[in-house]
């Protein structure tokens, strides 16, 4: 299977400068995906002077790869919290609002963005049994408006949505002081450089995908990534709604335009999984006719309970905050980081800063199996290393790259930089 772009790339946003002297501003958003973005629209239009510094180009990384679908649906969260000894039945009632709120206020953006934003009901079939009953028991103690479908293990979750992420993002974007191809190297209390320029902020927001910070907050232990592929097809009818199967590698399925998006395989990122195999035997059973129009593959970042994390990167540090975590559902995730976040960097609190908090408690098995991985990757004599943390790579035939399944950074056959927490490559 050949990588290409995604369907995304039809859009093309407009080009910002490099930072060329050192700045002040109220506030200093790192990153310029979706999250990034959506925090800089929301702080600009609460009166905040923001800066958005970029590595590369905006929303060209993550954000230009998913398959942008507003789903309250998310696997088997709501019954997965009401169930954590750190979290319970409340925690799944908030969450479930809290989505239902960040799709409400999609749809109010949505309404001056000419951005293909359309509602679409969402089929989530669960197929395990035991799962589907726990999970419709949450649904039904939480509240949740969704219905299942008689005879079969799916439930109706109506007035989900999709939109053109690129369109969406044109939309915000010009009126946002924006430096791309600007790498912030290090940041030193609310300062932060990129070898050659400052940027004195009175609050700053990491919104890199993986925090930049290497150490401070211990997103090492509480962060992995996951790898998951997408098939635009051809040649399909569109079924009218979206369709999300809950399985160890299940599918997603969504229309945009005349494409159907079929995405899955996941798989930790720098491990062996389905990937475009999986996403191809599903298309030979279910669109045997239909014609592969573009294939991509990107990756997500994974937290220790599901949940993003969003707020204060420690509970000491009132004027660094982070977003990340996102677990495969951003496009929420990044609107709950941008509505929470406006509150806190003002000083104000928000309902929801406790739910995402990134310093809430972690005991959980996943922490155990990071631990486990970065020891046994750590240890690893392979030669070729991550310049992340030193863990070992391995080398991924499939896409070419040199893959680290500590934290997910991914470097190309001659050692550039593809996917962070890495801030740079290495020579071959
Ligand atoms: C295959 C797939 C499909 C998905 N589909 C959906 C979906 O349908 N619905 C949904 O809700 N979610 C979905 N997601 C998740 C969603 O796409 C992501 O969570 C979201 O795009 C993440 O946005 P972001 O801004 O956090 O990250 P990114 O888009 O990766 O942005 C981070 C930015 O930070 C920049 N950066 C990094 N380091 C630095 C630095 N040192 N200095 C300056 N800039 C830096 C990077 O260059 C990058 O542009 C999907 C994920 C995958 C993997």
């Amino acid at each position: 299977m050949m990588l290409s772009e995604s369907i995304w790339t039809d859009i093309a946003l407009p080009a910002f400068p490099t930072l060329e002297q050192d700045k002040d501003c109220d506030v200093l958003i790192i990153g310029g995906g979706m999250c990034g973005l959506l925090c800089a629209h929301y702080l600009k239009e609460a009166g905040a002077d923001c800066i958005v510094c970029e590595a590369g180009r905006i929303a060209n990384q993550t954000t230009i790869r998913t398959t942008a679908s507003l789903s309250m649906g998310q696997d088997t969260l709501y019954s997965d919290i009401a169930r954590s000894p750190s979290h319970g039945i409340g925690d799944a009632g908030l969450y479930m609002r809290a989505n239902r709120a960040a799709l409400d206020e999609y749809k109010k953006l949505c309404t001056s963005i000419d951005c293909d934003f359309e509602e679409r009901d969402l089929l989530f079939e669960i197929p395990d049994t035991k799962k589907f009953k726990r999970e419709c028991k949450t649904l039904l103690e939480i509240g949740a408006d969704v219905s299942p479908i008689a005879g079969r293990q799916i439930l109706r979750y109506p007035k989900q949505a999709q939109f053109h992420p690129m369109k969406l993002l044109a939309g915000i974007v010009p009126g946002l002081t924006i430096y791309e191809n600007t790498r912030i190297l290090h940041i030193d209390g609310t300062t932060a450089t990129t070898g050659k320029h400052r940027i004195h902020a009175k609050k700053i927001i990491v919104a890199t995908h993986f925090p930049l910070q290497k150490w401070k907050g211990l997103f090492f232990l509480k962060l992995y990534q996951k790898r998951a592929y997408v098939l635009a097809l051809e040649g399909i009818s569109d079924p009218g709604y979206h369709y999300y199967n809950v399985d160890t590698d299940g599918v997603s399925i969504r229309m945009q335009g005349r494409f159907l998006l079929l995405c899955g395989g996941d798989h930790r990122t720098g491990k062996e999984g389905g990937g475009f195999d999986r996403l191809m035997d599903y298309r030979a059973d279910h669109f045997p006719r239909s014609i592969v129009y573009r294939s991509w593959a990107t990756q997500d970042t994974q937290s220790l309970d599901g949940l993003p994390y969003i707020g204060q990167i420690t509970r000491s540090d009132s004027d660094n905050f982070v977003a990340a975590g996102f677990g495969g559902w951003g496009m929420t995730g990044s609107m709950h980081a941008a509505l929470i976040l406006r509150e806190l960097v003002q000083g104000r609190s928000h309902e929801l800063a406790a739910l995402f908090d990134p310093s809430r408690s972690m005991l959980t098995g996943q922490l155990a199996l990071n631990a486990g991985e970065t020891l046994l990757t750590f240890l690893n004599p392979i030669p070729r290393r991550c310049t992340h943390m030193g863990c070992a790579l391995r080398w991924n035939p499939r896409e070419c790259s040199w893959d680290c399944a500590c934290h997910g950074s991914r470097f190309d056959k001659a050692g550039g930089i593809l996917n962070n927490p890495a801030q740079h490559g290495f020579k071959m």
